[in-house]
């Protein structure tokens, strides 16, 4: 573990509590573990990405919001009531036709929850994790999204201290769009930056 990027190398005393507790919870009965997988999926899913979803669209209509969210992503993401309970550093990263940004925490699963919610089982495996490095293009291909060569692709390693969100790019055609509607175009994997967003 270098000194200028701190993560958590066991598990926290948090989650080791948490366990405890679903391990008891099930035990005697009192819930389903297949509910729990369900109430994890919505946090992973629908209820955190939601809050990355309408900071990005803000940032499609109002170039003003814009530029402060990338001069200063928390206070930017806190005028939507978004606020980071740890103090964690949060910057926003533009992607552009020419430069696509990618997210990754290469040892641990650093993560930006208070506009992203849970990170999905992916971002926190080995092989994301070693390969979103070694071979970013190769990465986002499995994911379905192939980039010119004259892309260039930067990765971003995060850190308990650094969280990255990415801003991606507004799709072709969405002119006409509400700020509400283009929320619902705006993908959790786009905000990490294993995908575009893709016009409804
Ligand atoms: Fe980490």
């Amino acid at each position: 573990m270098g000194a200028d990027h701190t993560h958590q190398a066991v598990p926290s005393d948090m989650t080791l509590r948490v366990k405890a507790l679903e391990s008891l919870l099930v035990e005697k009965g009192l819930v389903d573990p297949a509910a729990l997988d369900a109430l994890v999926d919505t946090y992973e899913n629908k209820v955190g990405p939601r809050n990355g979803a309408k900071v990005v669209a803000r940032a499609w209509v109002d170039p003003e919001y814009k530029a402060r969210l990338l001069a200063d992503a928390p206070a930017a993401i806190a005028e939507l009531g978004y606020r980071p309970e740890q103090g964690e550093q949060m910057m926003v990263l533009e992607n552009t036709p020419e430069v696509h940004n990618m997210v990754v925490c290469t040892l641990c699963s650093c993560y930006p929850w208070p506009v992203l919610g849970l990170p999905p089982v992916w971002y926190k495996s080995a092989p994301y994790r070693s390969r979103a490095v070694i071979d970013p293009r190769g990465v986002l291909k499995e994911f379905g999204l192939t980039l010119p060569d004259e892309v260039e692709v930067r990765v971003w390693d995060s850190t308990a201290e650094m969280r990255y969100i990415v801003l991606p790019e507004r799709p072709e055609g969405t002119g006409g769009m509400s700020e509400e509607e283009l929320q619902t175009l705006v993908s959790r994997d786009s905000m990490v930056g294993v995908a575009k967003v893709d016009r409804a």
